[in-house]
């Protein structure tokens, strides 16, 4: 029986899970339309008026007393005891004083661990992230091949952007992520007018991923509060500014049919906001986003920061990611763990990711994923390959994939309905 083809997104066999439901409760009233996406309340947080005038301290002074508010408001949301309509939109709100903020940290580049401190405005001295101030989307489109729980019946609205923070030798999508310059440049108000057209399309969420999308936080942050303008009364508006992000656009020239019956909470454009991310951003960062994800997928791919540092070029792994996830884990977030069975590294990644799940969030739902392939420097094929990584060009092995999840049912976690339900179909 082929499930989740044609079906309606809210009646998927999948969400007769319990677990699954409770889980990512909050995305599924989201992309049901059934309770606004978090980017809508925060509009009806009340800051300052005066927030351009103020320093750092003074915005991050703003930004606490701001986030109580949103709290508090999003629990009686949830909980149905406040309807957002009754609320007015405040003049000068939360998401004035997101993007602000964000807009300020880019001056002292702070976004990942990396904390490189340049000011990306000015331009000339690079940090990892080898970005600037301008952002670059390589595709947007109907995404099939995520999670059931994210793809649908109708895909997961992708946005691609360019480069990465991270150096994995063997990086799935290494053409974006190795170079910059793949893509074209976006405005925000361009990647708000590709996440209009997606949810209108039918895309169940807008799933912000790379590259990574971390390096972009000013750009997104903008993006999210120009769709939050978005209006039933202005539809019509944008039909004719979609020119400007059709090359952009991997579904063309199939146009799928639009209907704002997929995207509206009351007049107000609504669509659920994915954060498909390495992890290996900052406090800062994720603090930011606390206010606009209505649904997290991290990636914790080593075990060990001596893989981390040998893989991917990347010192502090294992602490910033795991102290990241912990922290979506402590605010009861909606979320799913990936992780990438990879070749010769279940003793030394696979078990102690899957252990570190089990004894920090049994709960949790965890994508244990088989699709590993040697890709870019560990492609034997490839002009990029390098020898160095000789040990990972090639597929994990059927034993190897085996043992990953014999470990992870021994340790009872939380991983067969999303890791198995390919085979489900
Ligand atoms: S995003 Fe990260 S890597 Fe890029 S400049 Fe900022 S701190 Fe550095």
């Amino acid at each position: 029986m082929r499930r989740g083809r044609g079906r309606d997104f809210g009646s998927l066999w999948v969400w007769r899970d319990k677990c699954v439901r409770d889980r990512l409760g909050w995305y599924y009233s989201v992309a049901t339309n059934s309770m606004p996406a978090k980017y809508l309340i925060c509009k009806r947080v009340a800051v300052n008026p005066s927030i351009d005038g103020m320093d750092m301290d003074g915005l991050l002074k703003e930004y606490n007393a701001a986030l109580e508010q949103f709290l508090m408001l999003w629990s009686s949301v949830k909980s149905g005891s406040i309807m957002i309509k009754d609320i007015p939109i405040a003049e000068t709100n939360l998401l004035d004083l997101l993007t602000s903020i964000v807009k300020r940290y880019l001056r002292a580049c702070n976004f990942c661990r990396w904390q490189c401190r340049i000011d990306r405005l000015a331009g000339g001295k690079l940090g990892a992230c080898r970005l600037e101030a301008e952002s670059r989307v390589s595709t947007f489109f109907h995404h099939q091949g995520e999670e059931i729980v994210f793809r649908g019946s109708k895909g997961s609205g992708t946005i691609f952007f360019t480069s990465c923070n991270m150096r994995c030798a063997f990086c799935q999508n290494g053409d974006i992520s190795t170079d910059r310059f793949n893509g074209s440049i976006v405005t925000p108000y361009m990647i708000a007018l590709m996440a209009y057209k997606l949810r209108l399309e039918g895309c169940h969420n807008i799933n912000w991923v790379g590259g990574e999308p971390t390096i972009h936080l000013h750009n997104i942050v903008e993006a999210i509060h120009e769709m939050s303008r978005f209006t039933v009364k202005k539809v019509s508006d944008f039909e004719g500014e979609l020119f400007m992000i059709r090359s952009i656009n991997a579904d063309m020239p199939y146009e799928y049919a639009k209907s704002i019956n997929n995207a509206f909470y009351a007049d107000e454009f609504n669509v659920p906001q994915l954060w498909n991310s390495n992890f290996f951003m900052s406090k800062e960062a994720l603090n930011i986003l606390r206010c606009l994800m209505d649904v997290w997928l991290p990636d914790l791919k080593f075990g060990s920061n001596r893989c981390s540092l040998r893989l991917a070029r990347t010192p502090w792994y294992w602490e910033t990611v795991t102290n990241n996830i912990k922290q979506i884990h402590n605010w009861n977030e909606d979320m799913v763990i990936r992780h990438l069975i990879m070749p010769g590294h279940v003793e030394c990644c696979t078990k102690p990711v899957l252990e570190w799940v089990a004894d920090n969030m049994p709960e949790a739902l965890i994508n244990i994923m088989d699709q590993y392939r040697p890709e870019n420097y560990c492609d034997p094929y490839s002009p990029n390959y390098d020898p160095a990584y000789k040990d990972m060009a090639k597929y994990p092995s059927r034993q190897e994939i085996d043992e990953a999840y014999r470990y992870a049912k021994d340790l009872n976690l939380n991983f067969e309905i999303i890791t198995f339900e390919k085979y489900l179909r």
